[in-house]
Order: C-alpha cells, then structure tokens, then sequence
C-alpha cells in the first residue's frame, strides 16, 4: 500500500489518460507524466489541454499511425540511454484500439521494461456498469465499416457465449446496432454506453430489436461516443441445426420472414426467434 512514485530511468510508462472527465487522471498517472523526460502522445494538439490543466511541462515527441515506425526507433535509442518515456493515446489506455503496439513489441524484445499506469479505458468502463456478464468478454474494437464485411464479422462471432464488447462511430452505431440485430437476434441483450463520464453520459439496456429502435427513432441517441456492448449466446445453444436452416430457406423463398420463421420453427422445433434472426441475416446479407 501507498507505494510512492519512483521513476525508473531506461522505462517505457504506459499511462492511461482519461476518456472524457477530465478529474479521470490518477494521482500516480500524473506524477509519471510530470517526472519522465519525454511524453510521446498520439496528438500533442489534442493532449496539451490535459497536460497544462495538471501543469505537466515534460517536452512531448508526436507518435502516430504515420510515424510510428520511424519515432519507435528514436524512442527505443532514448530509452536504452536511460531515459525514462510515457505513452499516452489522446483518450483512455493506449494500444487499447489505439497506437503504441509496435513500440512495446520491439521494447520486449530489445529488453526495455514496459510498465502501465493503468487508469480509464471505454470497454471496461461500459462492460462493467452493462449489467451483462463479465466473468468472460471478447473485445472486438471497431467492426468492420462495410456492410459486408461487418455482417461476416459478426456471423463468425454469433456463437460465442462470451460478452461482446465493441467501439464504433457515432454515424455507424445505428447501421452497426441494425446489423447486430439481424445477426446476432432481435431478442439478444445489449448495452449501447455513450459518452461515459461526461455530461451527456447515457447507458441505454434492452434487446437489440429495442435499442434499434430507440436510436433510429432519438437523434441525440446517435451523437457522441460509443461502446456497444452484446450479451453473449446463451450456453449450449449452438448453431441452428442444418435441417432447420433447410426448412427456414424453403419457406423463406415463398413467405414474409416472420410467417416463414414461425413456420419453419413449428416444424423443426427450432426456436422462432434464432429462425427470425438467421432469416434476418440472409436479407441484410
Ligand atoms: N484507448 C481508448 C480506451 O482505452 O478506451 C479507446 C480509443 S478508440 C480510438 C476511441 C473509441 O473508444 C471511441 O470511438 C468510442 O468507441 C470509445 N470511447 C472512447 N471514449 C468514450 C466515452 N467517453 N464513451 C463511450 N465510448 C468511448
């Protein structure tokens, strides 16, 4: 307990910075930053207002998707001199959807201990207030932005029986949440978390039919930031049975989708909701 803060020379710090609330930012997260010789900062436009508000004055070096390569190499000569380095992301933990993998990869490798600060990060903060499980998630960042693709990627993950938790842009989250929907089952549980620690901070919980619906229908619902969280498949169900999945595409070739579903489930035994949500996916596909 109450360990102070000593800064090693020759360590990478990660530290994580906050996602909105500015009041975020650790005792200890400040300290670091005050006492390394060099930050590197995804966007030092975006990260001097943090840094002056706790009158951090520690000279910055920008590191970005474009750089990273070129700066990882002055960065990794600096720390093997003895200097000591933060990583920060403009918001939240860094490498979480967000640059510094491949400057902590090669610190490893060279031998350059890499110690976190860790602090905010969206996907724990939404996981942990959704009310849905969090004894085992699988943190799948960004969907893909193409209808297509984000369908696949969501179909590969329909059985998973862990939470799901996503990141995605606001002009996205409504086509995402639809898509999900389609996939995964109007009826499965979800969380679409926005705007966490900030003024306009809204947790919205229900079906994944009626968070569509909610969004679709509130603008304000769709501005600001997101993490979209997914209750998992329920245990043991599966994937739907080959011969159901026959039924379902016979009748869905000749009746309203709801109409074919309900059949389709009366005579397999399926459930009529899986049916509806496969049939669903077939038509957004
Ligand atoms: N490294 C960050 C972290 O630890 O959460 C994530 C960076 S990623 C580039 C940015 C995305 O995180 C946003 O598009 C959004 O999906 C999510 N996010 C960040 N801050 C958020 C907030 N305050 N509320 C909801 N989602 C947030």
């Amino acid at each position: 307990m109450g360990k102070t803060v000593s800064i090693q020379k020759g360590v990478l710090y990660l530290v994580a910075t906050p996602i909105g609330n500015l009041d975020d930012l650790s005792l200890r997260a400040k300290a670091v930053l005050e006492s390394v010789d060099r930050i590197a900062v995804e966007d030092t436009r975006h990260s001097r207002p943090l840094l002056q508000r706790y009158g951090v004055r520690t000279p910055l070096v920008a590191l970005h998707e474009h750089n990273e390569r070129q700066v990882l190499e002055e960065l990794v000569d600096r720390l093997s001199e003895g200097e000591a380095v933060a990583l920060i992301s403009d918001a939240g933990t860094p490498l979480i959807s967000d640059p510094g993998f491949p400057l902590v990869r090669r610190c490893r490798e060279a031998g350059i201990p890499v110690s976190p600060v860790p602090g905010p990060c969206a996907a724990i903060a939404a996981l942990s207030a959704s009310g849905l499980p969090t004894d085992r998630f699988l943190f799948e960042g960004f969907p893909a932005r193409t209808g297509e693709a984000r369908r696949k990627q969501f179909e590969a993950l329909r059985d998973e029986t862990g939470t799901l938790v996503f990141y995605e842009a606001s002009h996205r989250v409504a086509g995402s949440l639809s898509d999900m929907a389609a996939v995964f089952g109007v009826d499965r549980g979800a969380v679409v978390a926005r705007e966490l620690t900030k003024l306009h901070e809204t947790i919205l919980s229900g079906t994944l039919g009626a968070l569509v619906s909610t969004l679709e229908g509130d603008p304000d619902q769709r501005r600001g930031e997101f993490v979209i969280v997914v209750g998992g498949a329920p245990a043991g169900e599966g994937t739907i049975d080959p011969e159901a999945e026959r039924v379902l595409r016979v009748l869905v070739a000749e009746l309203p989708l709801k109409q074919a579903a309900a059949l389709a489930a009366r005579i397999t035994g399926e459930k009529k909701n899986r049916l509806y949500g496969l049939a669903l996916s077939w038509k957004a596909g």
